[in-house]
């Protein structure tokens, strides 16, 4: 079993926060292991939770599709998220929860070795770069942090609810496969913007 996996088992009962009183399953993620792009969202909704998957409800789907479009199967990339329960009617995760589950998502970075992990959305992009950002101001640039860059995007429910988000959404994919394809510098330094 590789380490992953090792820590999963670690983790697959956890009780550290209040989530874990309402949940069915630790929704730990899925994909390669070795995966060069991690994606990461807020927490698991319903069907993540029944299911023990991440994004496979409606935002799940468009993820899905999208990355079909810039030639990659959801196998081939690594799908997690911050909070690993689902919280209860879908509120946002607390800070405390945040502070709880957010070291496993490290864990889990250190273990993949990604270039590159997408935030979808505010929530991710906000814990993954420890600062308060506007995700509209910040998507679609790369932030050099540790040894991967952060790739902030929308979030593909926001693309749901609002139809005229998707066009930025897609752009922001189009731009990861370049990306992939040549090695382009970050825009920005997360230090320049006044992060960490
Ligand atoms: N939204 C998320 O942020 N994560 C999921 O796993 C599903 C929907
Ligand atoms: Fe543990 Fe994270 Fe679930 Fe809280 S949300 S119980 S910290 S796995």
């Amino acid at each position: 079993m590789n380490s992953l996996g090792q820590f999963y088992d670690e983790i697959k009962d956890c009780r550290k926060c209040r989530l874990s009183e309402s949940r069915r399953h630790v929704v730990f993620g899925e994909g390669d292991p070795k995966a060069a792009i991690m994606f990461v969202g807020e927490a698991p909704g319903e069907k993540e939770d029944l299911q023990n998957r991440p994004f496979v409800g409606a935002a799940g789907r468009i993820l899905t599709e999208l990355l079909g479009r810039i030639g990659l199967a959801r196998e081939e990339v690594y799908i997690a998220n911050i909070v690993k329960c689902r919280p209860p009617e879908n509120r946002n995760p607390q800070p405390d929860e945040i502070e709880a589950c957010s070291p496993y998502l490290w864990k889990q970075i250190e273990l993949i070795r990604p270039r590159v992990v997408c935030t979808l959305g505010n929530f991710a992009a906000q814990v993954l770069l420890g600062k308060k950002v506007a995700i509209t101001k910040i998507r679609g640039q790369y932030f050099q942090v540790r040894n991967f860059f952060i790739y902030p995007m929308l979030h593909p429910a926001a693309v749901l609810h609002q139809g005229n988000l998707r066009p930025a959404l897609e752009e922001d994919f189009r731009n990861l496969e370049t990306f992939l394809g040549k090695r382009i510098e970050p825009v920005q330094h997360p230090e320049q913007m006044g992060f960490f």
